[in-house]
């Protein structure tokens, strides 16, 4: 089942999310919202969801990123993101440890911000702990696009958008983003909205 995706302003994506315990993880409703989740990012297509914006305020994201999807990027946006593919996976009470700080800029959307883009900085480098579906321990380690994503999702679980984060100046529709600026280096880009290096 495709879930409705909430939108910037509902007060659920504002919210702490709370932790699941085992039991509630292997409850049918949990194991349920997890495959709608699943498929609303496919069906969006998104490379990450969390439950938040879809309405619950659990501690429980999916990620993804398909072979598929890169094909569809130019290979400038790919190597320049350290964009790879990321296997599908279920995140339940994640905690994220920061392994290198170095911020990177790029643009990043949201499912919940629907139609805009912005530049927005990011660790280069992060483990993520946490339960998968099935309530068993698991570590992922990830740079560049795959931390992104990691740092994204995990944001939406302690009420964060990336409207908190981004470099306000780049803000920009996606009708807008095309029309002017997807194009460009980052240091045209930069250059022309006058922003800080
Ligand atoms: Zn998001």
């Amino acid at each position: 089942m495709i879930l409705k995706l909430y939108q910037a302003g509902e007060p659920v994506l504002r919210q702490q999310a709370r932790l699941l315990s085992l039991e509630e993880l292997r409850s049918e409703e949990v194991q349920l919202l997890i495959s709608c989740m699943r498929e609303t990012m496919r069906d969006a297509p998104g490379v990450g969801l969390a439950a938040p914006q879809v309405g619950y305020s659990l501690a429980l994201a999916v990620i993804e990123d398909r072979p598929e999807y890169l094909a569809a990027q130019p290979q400038r946006d790919i190597t320049e993101r350290g964009r790879s593919p990321v296997p599908f996976q279920v995140l339940v009470n994640p905690r994220l440890t920061v392994l290198d700080p170095t911020p990177q800029s790029f643009f990043e959307g949201c499912l919940s911000v629907s139609g805009f883009t912005a530049l927005v900085p990011r660790a280069s480098a992060v483990r993520v702990e946490a339960w998968n579906e099935r309530g068993e321990e698991i570590s992922i380690e990830a740079k560049g696009w795959p931390a992104r994503i990691l740092q994204h999702e995990l944001d939406h679980l302690r009420g964060t958008l990336y409207l908190d984060r981004m470099e306000p100046r780049s803000f920009s529709s996606q009708q807008n983003h095309l029309r002017y600026w997807r194009a460009k280096t980052l240091a045209e880009l930069r250059a022309e909205l006058s922003l800080e290096d």
